[in-house]
């Protein structure tokens, strides 16, 4: 017997879920609340993210902007200090214009539906249907990175998960699932499985609370399913940073809003050799000595930051290509919106101060 949709016969996934969910679910301070808002920022923090990475972030994050209008009316630097470290910056960027829109044009109330939060900045369908289903009870359906293997494995459904096609299956298998009582909490026990029992190596199905519908189990195929996704190749990124240190500051500049580690603070650099980071910075400013490297493996690239002294020859009125600039001691750098890249090319230039 294999998994079946609502309303058709075999055993009620949902119900066995939901039943097991309330027996395991984890403690985390995001599911002690009822307020949309929270949950929203949780939902949004936990996209490409750890529990346990997202949990010190989250608490900061709620007692300095406890409601929207609180995250509506902050400058964008300070909601990016705030977020500094978890990564995936536009997130956090999202997160602020979402927050305008919903104090300035709905009353500071996120909309109930998620047809309706999928006209805010930054809400896609899995943000919408999370927030729908569990801050608003909607019986909507949702599909992140656990969902997809659990429902694979259910349904033993084959082919890329991460195509066009396969995504449409997925989505329309949770949506058949879906329940309408307690359909958040649905939606939190089928990733809730995925995180702790159907996990991507060895899942724990003799702990499996829908075993007895599983296709993957029945066929002694677990570990065929999901299909592989098809890699995409990975890009080296290389970036030469100029460390200048004057009277105990250091200069950073505040990136563009548009591209990688957008609206954030840095060293000035800049993409290839100090060749390239001279002609960016202009004539101002002479490099020196090498200080070394720091590398970091992002999404899609492997970026290395190689760091040199650099020394101003000249007054400066603007920093070229940067948003703005700022002269701040190392440990002040600290508290602004910053990579984590970045923090360790401080942490090297500045090993005691930073
Ligand atoms: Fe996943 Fe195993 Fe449960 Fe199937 S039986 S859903 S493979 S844990």
């Amino acid at each position: 017997m294999s998994a079946q949709p609502r309303g058709a016969p075999g055993p009620d996934v949902a119900a066995l879920l939901v039943a097991w969910f309330k027996q395991v679910a984890r403690d985390l301070p995001w599911r002690r609340t009822a307020d949309p808002y929270r949950i929203w920022v949780s939902e949004v923090m936990l996209q490409q993210t750890q529990v346990a990475t997202v949990i010190p972030y989250f608490e900061k994050f709620v007692a300095r902007f406890p409601m929207v209008e609180a995250l509506a009316e902050a400058s964008e630097p300070d909601v990016l200090a705030h977020w500094s470290g978890l990564g995936y910056y536009s997130r956090a960027r999202m997160l602020h214009r979402a927050a305008k829109v919903i104090a300035h044009q709905h009353g500071g109330k996120l909309p109930g539906t998620a047809a309706a939060l999928r006209e805010l900045p930054g809400f896609g369908p899995y943000t919408a249907g999370a927030v729908a289903s569990i801050a608003f009870g909607e019986q909507t359906p949702l599909v992140d990175g656990n969902v997809v293997r659990v429902l694979s494995r259910l349904f033993a459904v084959e082919g890329d998960p991460s195509t066009k096609p396969v995504q449409e299956k997925l989505w329309k298998l949770a949506g058949g699932l879906v329940p309408a009582r307690e359909p958040g909490s649905f939606n939190q026990s089928l990733m809730e499985l995925g995180a702790l029992v159907c996990t991507p190596r060895n899942p724990t199905c003799l702990l499996c609370p829908v075993r007895v519908a599983c296709a993957a189990q029945k066929a002694g195929q677990v570990a065929r399913f999901p299909f592989p996704k098809a890699k995409k190749p990975r890009k080296a990124l290389a970036w030469t940073c100029a460390v200048v240190f004057e009277e105990g500051k250091v200069l950073l500049g505040r990136r563009p809003q548009k591209g990688l580690f957008g609206g954030l603070w840095e060293l000035p650099s800049a993409e290839g050799d100090a060749a390239k980071l001279s002609a960016s910075l202009g004539p101002g400013f002479t490099l020196g000595a090498a200080i070394g490297k720091v590398s970091r493996t992002l999404t899609h690239r492997d970026l290395t930051l190689s760091l040199v002294h650099a020394t101003r020859t000249r007054p400066m009125a603007q920093l070229g290509g940067y948003l703005e600039y700022l002269w701040v001691t190392p440990k002040e750098a600290g508290a602004l919106g910053m990579s984590t890249a970045m923090s360790a090319c401080l942490e090297l230039a500045f090993p005691m101060k930073a």
